[in-house]
C-alpha cells in the first residue's frame, strides 16, 4: 500500500497517429483495462515537433528519426498513463516487438500492423523512462491518483 508500493508503478502508452486513423484506441485501452491496469491520465493531441524531438532523443542519430518525427505530427494521438503491478514491462510485452513481423499475434503489433514505421503504438521501456515520458506529456494535475474500490481485492 502507499505511494512506494509495486502496484504504484506507472507507465506511459500512446496511441500513434495510425492507431487513432484506424479506429484501435478503444481496443487499446479495452486490453489494459482488462488485464487489470488503472487508467490515471488520457489525452489527445497533435504533438509538436518540439516534444516529439525530446520523446525520441535518444533516436536523434538514427537515419529514420526525421521521417519518425513528422509521421509522429502527422495527426492526434492518445496518451495514456497506466498504473499496476510491473505496467512497464507487461505494458511493453502487451505492445508486441518494436518490428511487428516479429510481435507475436495477441499482441497490440502482432494483430493490427507490418510495418516498423506504422506500428500503431507506444510503450515506455523501463520505469525510468517512464516517469520521464509521464512528465513530458502530462501536467502533473492530469494524472489521477484514486483508488479502485471496485477491484480492492485485485489492488
Ligand atoms: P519502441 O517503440 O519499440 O520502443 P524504438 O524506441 O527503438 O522502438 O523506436 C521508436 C520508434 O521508431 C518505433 O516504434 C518505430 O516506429 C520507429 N523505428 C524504430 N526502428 C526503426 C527502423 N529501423 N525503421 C523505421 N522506423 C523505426
Ligand atoms: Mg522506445
Amino acid at each position: 500500500s502507499g505511494a512506494m508500493s509495486k502496484n504504484a508503478e506507472r507507465t506511459y502508452i500512446m496511441v500513434k497517429p495510425d492507431g487513432v486513423q484506424r479506429g484501435l484506441v478503444g481496443n487499446i485501452i479495452s486490453r489494459f483495462e482488462k488485464r487489470g491496469y488503472q487508467l490515471c491520465g488520457l489525452k489527445m493531441r497533435t504533438a509538436s515537433r518540439e516534444l516529439l524531438e525530446e520523446h525520441y532523443g535518444d533516436l536523434k542519430s538514427k537515419p529514420f528519426f526525421p521521417g519518425l518525427v513528422n509521421f509522429m505530427m502527422s495527426g492526434p494521438v492518445v496518451s495514456m498513463v497506466w498504473q499496476g503491478k510491473d505496467v512497464v514491462k507487461q505494458g511493453r510485452s502487451m505492445l508486441g516487438e518494436t518490428d511487428p513481423l516479429k510481435s507475436k499475434p495477441g499482441s497490440i503489433r502482432g494483430d493490427f500492423c507490418i510495418d516498423m514505421g506504422k506500428n500503431v503504438c507506444h510503450g515506455s521501456d523501463s520505469v525510468d523512462t517512464a516517469n520521464e515520458e509521464i512528465k513530458m506529456w502530462f501536467k502533473d494535475d492530469e494524472v489521477m491518483d484514486y483508488k479502485l474500490t471496485a477491484y480492492k481485492d485485485i489492488y
